[in-house]
């Protein structure tokens, strides 16, 4: 392998998880910024894995592709990589509960019912750094920028991340699917490089520089 090609972990999508054989709770990721950011791995000459939660889009040629349903599965999915990642890009919209116990069978309508959850295992915050990798990760926050700045940088910390990208859900700004959207990275040391109204391709593209520099 070439001095300059690194193998990269990207994960994308949401995860679902069951409620019954024929329900889930899940969130409103389309897997798409995950999507381009392993093309734009891949067109950059990299080694990529992509394990993606479900998701309608087409995988990008040139990438190995693991799907998983729940959080559990991308978890051991993970785990189950052997060799050395040079960087691990946590794109995916991980549920942060899934319901307690699944029903065997589909839960009867008459009478309603309510759902006990329990948190999902943190995946990043739980794979063990490994010498010169570089993590990054994505927070979608909700509320005052400022705010969502904090939260993001409390999970660099939390993590053990290098760099998080940082979307938010306001009234007028939907962080979701296609189209241009603001984008904040984010970086430990608290740097920090804004891309206002840019595709996710776009925003991929800048993302795989920034993560190729600081691999070098
Ligand atoms: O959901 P949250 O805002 O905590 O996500 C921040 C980062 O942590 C994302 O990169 C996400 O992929 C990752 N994450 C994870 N395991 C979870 C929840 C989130 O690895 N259970």
């Amino acid at each position: 392998m070439k001095k300059d090609r690194k193998r990269i972990l990207v994960t994308a999508g949401s995860t679902i998880e069951p409620i019954d054989p024929v329900r889930y709770i899940s969130n409103f990721s389309t897997g798409l910024a995950g999507y381009e950011i392993a093309a734009a791995c891949a067109e950059r000459g990299h080694k990529v894995c992509l394990i993606s939660g479900p998701s309608s889009i087409v995988p990008p040629m040139k990438v190995k592709v693991v799907h998983v349903s729940t959080a559990r599965e991308m978890m051991k999915a993970i785990e189950g990589l052997s060799g050395k990642i040079d960087c691990i890009v946590m794109a995916a919209a991980v549920c942060d509960f899934r319901p307690v116990k699944e029903a065997k069978r589909k839960i009867k309508t008459k009478r309603g019912f309510s759902l006990n959850l329990v948190r999902n295992p943190d995946i990043i915050a739980g794979i063990k750094p490994e010498k010169e990798q570089i993590r990054i990760g994505f927070a979608l926050e909700t509320g005052k920028i400022e705010n969502c700045r904090k939260k993001a940088l409390r999970k660099i910390r939390k993590k053990g991340l290098d760099l998080i990208v940082l979307n938010t859900k306001t009234p007028s700004l939907d962080p979701f699917g296609a189209g241009r959207k603001d984008f904040a990275l984010l970086w430990k040391d608290g740097r920090e490089k804004r891309l206002k109204g840019i595709t996710k391709k776009a925003m991929a593209r800048i993302l795989v520089e920034e993560a190729e520099r600081m691999m070098r």
